[in-house]
Formats: structure tokens, sequence, C-alpha cells
């Protein structure tokens, strides 16, 4: 069974040399944390200030370990719309916020929440495909590229390989569908950098985004860009 603590350890492996000096939390809907806080039109969501929203909530539930990247998962609405494969969406879910977590500028070192609430509201991300079947139900709000550019494609890569590594079977499309922008599929942009996965997988993320992808990722994301950017 899918547990808060089971994908807080996931976060952890999946990064543990940019995860190292901060708890990691993840917010489940159906652990009852409170309504008011909650995106409910949401699958998943990250903001920077999701600890401090959560602060009292996790003390209470003997959680609170300090400033940390806190994910919210809308565990119950994935499981309305995915029955049968709750545990792999809400996986995959996690690893598409995950990504936001390590593409987002803020270290958590240094982060205060004056500094953190200057952030706008509409850096709250959410997952797209996902976010899009759900939207149908509810009519609720379109999947937007904000968020999700080039770095934020290729950290997932990085971030799906690692998954393969502990035998986790995660699909590039599920964590981040780009058909839904007319972009070519992840899939293609997954093979694109598959070359660099050797060399990066002891390496932070943070690393990895400071080196030039592959030119045959480059090249896939400027022709995208070009015709639906
Ligand atoms: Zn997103």
């Amino acid at each position: 069974m899918t547990t808060a603590t089971s994908l807080e350890k996931l976060a952890r492996a999946l990064a543990p040399s940019d995860l190292t000096a901060r708890p990691v939390y993840i917010v489940l809907t159906s652990d009852s944390p409170p309504e008011e806080l909650t995106l409910r039109d949401s699958l998943g969501s990250f903001h920077p200030t999701y600890d401090e929203n959560f602060k009292n909530w996790l003390q209470s539930q003997g959680r609170w370990a300090g400033r940390g990247p806190c994910i919210v998962l809308n565990d119950e609405a994935i499981n309305a719309i995915w029955p049968r494969d709750t545990e792999e969406m809400v996986s995959d879910i996690c690893i598409h916020e995950l990504a936001h977590v390590l593409t987002s500028r803020n270290n958590f070192d240094e982060l205060s929440l004056a500094e953190s609430a200057a952030i706008e509201l509409a850096a709250i991300y959410s997952i797209g495909r996902a976010n899009a079947a759900f939207a149908a139900n509810r009519d609720s709000r379109a999947p937007s590229r904000r968020g999700h550019g080039a770095e934020f494609v290729r950290v997932v890569c990085h971030l799906i390989d690692r998954c393969r590594q502990f035998g986790i079977w995660s699909q590039p499309t599920a964590v981040f569908d780009l058909t839904q922008f007319g972009f070519r599929p992840t899939d293609e942009y997954f093979r694109a950098v598959s070359g660099e996965f050797g060399s990066f997988r002891n390496a932070p993320l943070r690393d990895l985004i400071d080196h030039t992808p592959p030119t045959a990722f480059t090249d896939l994301w400027r022709a995208d860009v070009r015709r639906h950017g």
C-alpha cells in the first residue's frame, strides 16, 4: 500500500544528494490534512511554503522535522479516476511533483517564509495529463506549460531512469505528457537524454542542470517550441 512514508522514502532514494539537508514531506489527502489547505481541484501540487502551511498538522502527526519541501497528493481523487492503477499513478504524480521540487530555485537552506511568500500563487504546479482528465470531470483548470520547460522534462527523464534502477517501471508519458501541448511524446525525450543517464545517476540533479543537455534533446525541444510554443 502506498503511504506518505513510502513515498517520502522513494523521493529521498531518487534524489539522495539533492535532498540531504532537509526532510521531505508527502501529504496525502487520505490522511485527512486540513481541508482548507488542500487543493481539491489538483491531483498533485508543490509550493515552497507548503511545509509551513501544513506545519501544525505535521506536528500533530509527529512528523515535523523542520523546514523542507512538501508535496500534496490527492490520492483519493487519483483512486476515483484510476481505481486499478492507483498505486502507480500516485507514484508517477509524486515523481512529477518531485521534479518541480528539484527544479525549484528554492534550496530550503536559506528560504524564509517572507521570501517564499513572494512567489506567486501561480507557482502551484499540477500534473498535466492527469489534471486534464480530472478537469474534464470537474470543469477545473487546464494544464499549463508554466514550470514545465526543458529543464523540468530532463529532470523527469532522469528520475524515471532512477526509478527503473529500483525496479519501478514508471512511464515517461504518465509522469508528464508533452503531447497535451502538441509536443512530441515524452518517450522521445526520454530516449534523447538516455545517453547521459549513466554519468549522472549518482550526481545531484542540480549538477545535471548545470551541464548542457545532449544535442538530440535540445533539437527536439527547439523543434517542438518552434511548432507549438
Ligand atoms: Zn507540473
